[in-house]
């Protein structure tokens, strides 16, 4: 068979599936199973491909029609231009996190700071501040120990495994030293609320990532609590939270001494991410 009728059969199961991206998506599995880019699978699409390689395209494609995110087939996903390893056990990182990013990376540029990330998943928060901020160090840590496994390989992939340190370890636990800035996008959404998520997410992202208890305040309040002690004085805080949380956010945050310096909206309009500082 040749390329063009391989995109045909596999853009036509997608759709047959309800994948709305059936099309790109199909490219996307095919230059993986090739182990070539998308633009020339599409160029040359009339090249033959290997029995061997369509049955290696049918499991991804299988796997895909049952709703699996795309960046857990391919094993990566593109964050602030720059691919990061994903799996099943870390949060496949999201635009409204670069914002975040972005406006941390215009606040403290040509600063020296040493920065923590409260829940580093694949690190794609901490790695992307890191290599922006040359002079910064930090230490990503997270309970899970499968996501620190992702995020060390990540360390090493994007050249900054000597500015960096991924830690097992919960949020309570002691820290030997003081930071200049704490950067969390916690587990926020409801627990009633999960099974409103999309197949994708919540058939395959990890639970404890998106599992914010009863009100999803949980982990933002333990974030809240623990960067009081942990964050050097003019030290400043950065979450990402949840749709209609910022009030109840803002309360805390004032509740705990935090002042709010920015707040940033994602592309719907709705405050996304806020920084604060604790002077
Ligand atoms: N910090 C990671 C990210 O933003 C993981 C976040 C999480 O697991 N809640 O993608």
């Amino acid at each position: 068979m040749i390329v063009s009728e391989i995109i045909k059969i596999g853009s036509d199961l997608l759709k047959k599936n309800n994948i709305s991206s059936h099309l790109l998506d199909t490219e996307l599995l095919l230059s993986k199973t090739l182990n070539k880019s998308r633009e020339e699978i599409i160029i040359n699409s009339n090249q033959k491909v290997h029995k061997k390689n369509f049955l290696k395209f049918k499991e991804y494609l299988s796997r895909r029609s049952k709703n699996e995110p795309i960046a857990y087939i391919l094993g990566e996903k593109e964050f602030w231009s720059k691919s990061f390893k994903v799996n099943k056990n870390t949060l496949i990182p999201r635009p409204e996190t670069e914002l975040l990013v972005d406006r941390l990376i215009k606040i403290f540029e040509g600063k020296q700071l040493t920065i923590l990330d409260i829940g580093s998943g694949s690190g794609c928060i901490i790695l992307s501040l890191l290599e922006e901020l040359k002079n910064s160090k930090g230490i990503g840590i997270d309970i899970s120990k499968k996501a620190v496994l992702v995020a060390k390989k990540n360390a090493t992939k994007h050249s900054l495994s000597h500015r960096v340190k991924f830690l097992n370890k919960p949020l309570e636990s002691f820290f030997w030293r003081r930071f200049d800035l704490v950067v969390s996008n916690p587990p926020y959404i409801e627990s009633k609320e999960i099974k409103n998520l999309s197949e994708d997410i919540k058939k395959y992202e990890p639970r404890m990532a998106l599992d914010g208890g009863n009100d999803g305040l949980d982990l933002i309040k333990k974030v809240i609590y623990k960067s009081k002690t942990i964050l050097k004085v003019n030290g400043t805080l950065a979450l990402e939270i949840g749709n209609e949380q910022i009030n109840k956010v803002s309360k805390i945050l004032f509740d705990n001494n935090f002042r709010i310096k920015h707040v940033i909206k994602d592309y719907k309009n709705n405050v996304r991410c806020v920084i604060a500082t604790n002077n």
